[in-house]
This record gives structure tokens, sequence and C-alpha cells, in this order.
């Protein structure tokens, strides 16, 4: 099976965005007299940690921002312990496979895209030289020594799982919306900088919310075959 890859770029420079305001539509009232629309169910994500790479707390802020950018958008998601039919397996490598042909400042990628399973795998790595965290530099440390947890400071490992959240979050529209543009503003932005990855109240721009209601409400229509 051919597996396609989106990777998520990475540039050192700033992108020359005017607004960070992060969508926040109001509520969705229905209409008197019609039919409740039928509640989606919030997706399903399991966060694999296989290296056990990430702190606690970062890898509670990381679940944390993933829930508010959804949240923002009115879009539920919730993690769950366990995989399973319809979750979605969100992997964290140390660095992605250099097999993998994605550029080295990708920090996330997601497959399945376009057909086949679904999944998405992160770079630690990657995401920490974007954020210029003291423990990226792990040039010479061996494949076969097991990675240690990251013993960050309280502010690195909130601005890291923020970060690792964010790039989620991204992946997952690519993922569950594939016909979403990447957008100029907002997390579907195709390069976010170091700002964009941390700075609070980024969150989805109004065209990527929109696909991701679309594709949020389709998941709820009953199967018809
Ligand atoms: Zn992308």
């Amino acid at each position: 099976m051919r597996l396609r890859f989106r990777s998520f770029l990475l540039s050192g420079a700033l992108l020359a965005v005017s607004s960070f305001a992060a969508a926040s539509p109001g509520p969705l009232l229905p209409a008197a007299g019609l039919p409740a629309v039928p509640q989606p169910e919030p997706l399903r994500v399991r966060f694999y940690d296989p290296y056990r790479l990430l702190s606690p707390e970062a890898h509670d802020w990381l679940e944390k921002e993933v829930v508010r950018a959804f949240g923002a958008s009115e879009v539920g998601l919730t993690f769950v312990g366990r995989g399973g039919p319809g979750v979605i397996p969100a992997t964290l490598y140390p660095e992605l496979p250099d097999r993998w042909d994605v550029a080295p400042e990708a920090i996330g990628v997601a497959i399945g895209v376009h057909g086949g399973p679904r999944s998405i795998f992160l770079s630690l790595g990657a995401a920490e030289r974007a954020l210029g965290l003291p423990l990226a530099r792990r040039q010479n440390s061996s494949a076969k020594v097991k990675p240690r947890s990251r013993r960050l400071p309280g502010s690195q490992s909130r601005r890291l799982g923020i970060a690792l959240g964010r790039v989620l979050a991204h992946e997952l529209v690519h993922t569950i919306a594939p016909e979403c543009p990447h957008t100029r503003h907002g997390l579907m932005a195709e390069r976010l900088s170091r700002r964009m990855l941390t700075a609070p109240g980024i969150g989805f721009d109004a065209l990527a919310t929109r696909h991701l209601r679309h594709a949020a409400a389709g998941m709820a229509a009953p199967e018809t075959g």
C-alpha cells in the first residue's frame, strides 16, 4: 500500500499574520419548531507515547490544547485510553523515520488521509528544535539508547505540550476533513512560527472551522450504505 503523507512544515521565520484571534463564533441556536439537529459524537483520539518522551505535565498540556482548539470551533473531541474502531491514533516518535520522505522540520504527518487506516505521527525532536528547547541537542545519542523523559522546567513543558497539541490539532483536521486546504491564518496555516505554536489564543480560522464542523456533522449522519 502506498502511504500518503501530508507534512506539517515549520518555518523559522515569523508569518506575516495580521490577526491572531481564535475563531470564536457565537453559539448555534436551533430555530423554534425545527427538529433538533443530531448531536455529533465527539471525535476520539488515542495519544501514544511509546518511548515515554513526555512528562505528565507536557502530556496534559498537549491534550488540553487539542480539546481547547476543537472546542473553540464547537467540535467535540475527547482523548481515550484505548484504541479501537473510529479512534484516531496519534503516536509520538523521538524523530520521524528517515525512510519517510518528509522535511526534517516536519513536526507531524497524517497518514491515510485519502483512504486506508488513519494515523498521525509527531516528532518530538522537530518540536524541540522549533521551540529552541535545550534538550533538542541529541545528535550524539545512540538510537539504541532509550530516550529519557523530558525533564523540562514547568514553563517549557507547557510550551512543548501546547506546540505538540497544536500540531496534532492541525493533523487531525487533515485526517477528518481532508478537503480543508491550508489556510492563511490560524492553526491550518501550512507553516507555523514559534509564536504560532505557543502564543495564547491561536485557533482555527473561519474557513478551517467551517470545514471542521461540516466534517463533524457528516460523521454524525447515520450510515445509509
Ligand atoms: Zn498541513
